[in-house]
C-alpha cells in the first residue's frame, strides 16, 4: 500500500535497522524501544489489522517467525513478551499488522 508505513520500510523507502527477512516477514528494531530488545515483525503482504486477517497460514507463519527471530535472532532464551496491538482501541498506530517482540529485562504485567 502505497502511503503504508510500513510497506515502505519494506521496500526500503524509509530505513530500518532490519534484525531478519525472508520471503513471507521483515523484522527491525522499534524507533522507540520500550524495552531493551523490542523488534516489529509484519508480513511482507499489507494487512491492516489482525481483525482484518483471516488468513490462518498467513497467522501461523508470522508467529513462527516471531519465535524463530526471539530465540535464534534475539537470543531472548529467558523470555519475552510479545503485542499485538488491534485498531485504535487497541493502542494501534501503524495499521499494517505487526508483532512487537519485547525482551532483555524481567517484564512486568
Ligand atoms: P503500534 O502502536 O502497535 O501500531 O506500534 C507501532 C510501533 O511502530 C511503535 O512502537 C513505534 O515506535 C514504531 N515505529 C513508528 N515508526 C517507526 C519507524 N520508522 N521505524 C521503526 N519503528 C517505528
Ligand atoms: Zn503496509
Amino acid at each position: 500500500m502505497s502511503d503504508c508505513l510500513f510497506c515502505k520500510i519494506i521496500a526500503g523507502e524509509i530505513p530500518s535497522a532490519k534484525v531478519f527477512e525472508d520471503d513471507d516477514v521483515f523484522a527491525f528494531n522499534d524507533i522507540h524501544p520500550k524495552a531493551p530488545t523490542h523488534v516489529l515483525v509484519i508480513p511482507r503482504n499489507h494487512i491492516a489489522t489482525l481483525a482484518d486477517c483471516d488468513d490462518s497460514a498467513l497467522l501461523g507463519i508470522l508467529m513462527d517467525r516471531v519465535r524463530i527471530i526471539a530465540d535464534d535472532v534475539l537470543n531472548l532464551a529467558a523470555g519475552y513478551r510479545v503485542v499485538i496491538n488491534v485498531r485504535e482501541g487497541g493502542g494501534q498506530e501503524v495499521f499494517h499488522l505487526h508483532a512487537h517482540i519485547l525482551g532483555g529485562k524481567k517484564l512486568p504485567f
